[in-house]
């Protein structure tokens, strides 16, 4: 079957349900094309997305300039594998470890694949650098935490559908209450053996959850006390989507177009993975100073497609568009623009509890308990008043739009979703 061949979206959903396995429940939306914040489906029918693949698409659907680099480089050069080296990895490297002000970095293709990576580096390290015992080591993480999706990751989450019948688990791993700087000061002050602090500045998944003024820049000064490597997770929240190139910059003023991209808290170690693909190929990374990534040697670790040139060039096009077009200064103008419109609305609602977010990346509480549908019905009404989003949690909406955005298509936006909620309200 050609794939030029016109399908109707019933029959798409038809062949994915019959054919395909069932580890998703996607809104009933067959997409078939997309350019900077839109998308059609295949009848044609015109959709803002408001989810961006879970802002991985921060650039917008096809940039050119991202789309150019990929297929300028499909057509000279795919894949060569590390055994020996290629002629745009280098300048990717170089060009992202300047971006972010890291001596090194370590390519990979998914986030899941680069949050294992991290946790390798951050075990390595402490057995060879810090001297924890042989297999003693743990890794500290967060409640309600969301790293992908493979077997060492769910081993720490603690979402009963990402684990139940996937064990046994990996060892190694201690969880506290996210936001709570006591509950980490506690677990580094009575155990030797920690080696690292595994967090993401925002916790996108379990419902765009923002840690108090100060958390971020605490726990990374308790990790410098106990000598314990801080490790962000900015799969989600990096790469401009919370109004910063970081979402570790915390309050620092780089909103605006000065913005040098250096974090005021820095990790030890950051995980890159989603926008760093401008949404057009898998491209994931994690970037650590010398002293923690020269513990890694030939075969230590590594991907048969890490750091492929395809990879590389997409990798510094999606950054040169951030900067080009400075995207996070737009997510940060138009994410405070749309948490004023919508905390205007909420006032006389009573459908909605609560907005909260950072720049693009923001969620509504639905006032509904999680086991309802609420939520998901209100997905399907703004489906159908064209806009996409997808609950998160049950009665979370996340709202994370393209970074290309303009304040009209923003106000355009708010309009649907206001009306649409309106219909919702008892
Ligand atoms: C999406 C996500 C991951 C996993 O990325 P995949 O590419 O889906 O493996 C890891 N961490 C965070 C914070 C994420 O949002």
């Amino acid at each position: 079957m050609s794939v030029l061949q016109k399908i109707t979206s019933e029959d798409a959903i038809a062949l994915e349900d019959q054919h395909g396995a069932h580890n998703y429940h996607p809104l009933p939306v067959v997409l078939s094309r997309g350019e900077g914040v839109y998308v059609w489906d295949v009848e044609g029918k015109k959709y803002y997305d408001f989810l961006s693949a879970y802002s991985a698409v921060n650039q917008g659907h096809c940039h050119p300039k991202i789309v150019e680099a990929m297929v300028s480089q499909a057509k000279t050069l795919t894949l060569t594998s590390r055994a020996f080296y290629n002629d745009v990895l280098g300048r990717f490297e170089k060009y992202a470890t300047n971006t972010f002000n890291f001596d090194k970095l370590l390519p990979m293709n998914t986030g899941a694949e680069a949050v294992e990576t991290a946790l390798k580096l951050c075990r390595k390290w402490a057995y060879e650098k810090k001297g924890i015992p042989e297999n003693q080591a743990q890794i500290v993480v967060c409640e309600n935490n969301f790293h992908g999706r493979t077997t060492t990751i769910i081993s720490f989450s603690n979402d009963p559908i990402a684990r139940t019948n996937f064990g046994p688990f990996t060892d190694g791993f201690i969880k506290i209450e996210y936001d709570n700087l006591k509950a980490l000061e506690e677990v580094l002050k009575s155990n030797t053996n920690i080696a690292g602090f595994l967090v993401e500045p925002i916790q996108g998944e379990a419902g765009v959850y923002v840690p108090s003024e100060g958390y971020l820049s605490g726990a990374k000064d308790l990790c410098e006390k106990y000598g314990v490597l801080f490790i962000a997770d900015e799969v989600q929240t990096g790469i401009a989507r919370t109004g910063r190139l970081l979402a570790t910059c915390g309050n620092c003023s780089c909103a605006d177009k000065h913005c040098s991209g250096t974090p005021e808290v820095k990790p030890d170690i950051l995980i890159l993975g989603k926008a760093l693909s401008g949404g057009a190929y898998p491209v994931s990374a994690v970037l650590a100073n010398d002293a923690i990534m020269g513990v890694i040697k030939p075969g230590n670790h590594g991907s048969t497609f890490g750091g492929n040139p395809i990879a590389a060039a997409v990798g510094m096009a999606a950054l040169d568009v951030i900067k080009d077009e400075e995207l996070a200064h737009n997510a940060f103008e138009l994410g405070t623009l749309f948490r004023a419109e919508l905390n205007k609305y909420i006032v006389n609602s009573n459908i909605v509890n609560a907005v909260r977010g950072k720049g693009l990346l923001n969620a509504i509480l639905i006032n509904d308990t999680e086991e309802s549908s609420t939520a998901w019905d209100i997905c399907m009404a703004l489906k159908e008043n064209g806009l996409l989003a997808k609950p998160t949690h049950g009665n979370i909406i996340r709202f994370a739009p393209p970074l290309v955005m303009n304040e009209e298509q923003l106000l355009d936006c708010v309009n649907i979703i206001t009306k649409t909620l309106s219909q919702f309200e008892r």
